[in-house]
């Protein structure tokens, strides 16, 4: 890559096969309840009264907002800190593993790039050795370099509008799941647009994914039909 802010994909390998790119955080991961867990065992507490960190934590001393410089800190902190307190949202290895016979699985998290040494060990651990990048870059123009032009079935999840919606603009015909967790601060996530479904859970996730990849798989057979 000739810029050195764009992300490496070059030690990705794709199957001549349906790829799935799925976000971690809040979709694979529990994100939002650790991190809960984790700023109260510093004293501090998340109050979902909008859809950002920034402004929302507070001292359980005294009430007050934090800092958002200190916010900052407290999410790299808990990425560092991940291994620890984050759990697989169910029963997404199963899902995953099952969906893994007949797609590629590639998870795409919107992490600093510095803490995918720890993510990795983690996914390990949970029995998910898909491959992973990490990037703060939007997420349309790195699917589409993954996945090109092929003439292959493509899905994406993932809990924010806003990477669903880079995705719809720079990748055509994937099909896009909002997958929400049942969260306080999730009923303050912008809606995503009506052409993108949302999904209740993982068991509904996968029955779109099957749904989706058996009509490309009909549309093959026949292809004048
Ligand atoms: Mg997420």
């Amino acid at each position: 890559m000739s810029d050195g802010s764009e992300l490496d994909i070059s030690h990705i390998r794709l199957g001549d096969r349906p790829l799935i790119v799925c976000d971690v955080d809040d979709v694979v991961l529990q994100f939002i309840d650790p991190s809960q867990l984790y700023l109260k065992s510093l004293g501090h507490e998340f109050l979902p009264r909008s859809f950002r960190l920034h402004g929302n934590i507070v001292s359980l001393a005294d009430g007050l907002a934090l800092e958002d410089q200190h916010v900052s800190r407290l999410i790299l902190e808990f990425f560092a800190a991940q291994e620890s307190w984050q759990t697989p949202i169910d029963p997404v290895v199963s899902t995953l593993e099952r969906l893994s016979g007949d797609a590629d699985i590639l998870f795409l998290t919107a992490m600093p790039p510095q803490f995918s040494a720890h993510r990795r060990r983690l996914l390990d651990r949970i029995g998910l050795g898909f491959p992973l990048l990490a990037s703060e870059q939007p997420k349309g123009p790195i699917v589409h370099a993954l996945h090109g032009g092929r003439d292959l079935p493509v899905v994406f999840i993932d809990d924010m509008a806003r990477n669903l919606h880079s995705v719809k603009e720079h990748v055509a015909d994937c099909l896009l799941i909002h997958l929400v967790p049942n969260s306080p601060v999730h009923r303050f996530a912008p809606t995503a647009g009506a052409d993108i479904a949302r999904a209740r859970d993982w068991l509904h996730a996968a029955e779109l994914i099957d749904q989706h990849l058996a009509a490309h798989a009909i549309s093959r057979a026949n292809p004048a039909a």
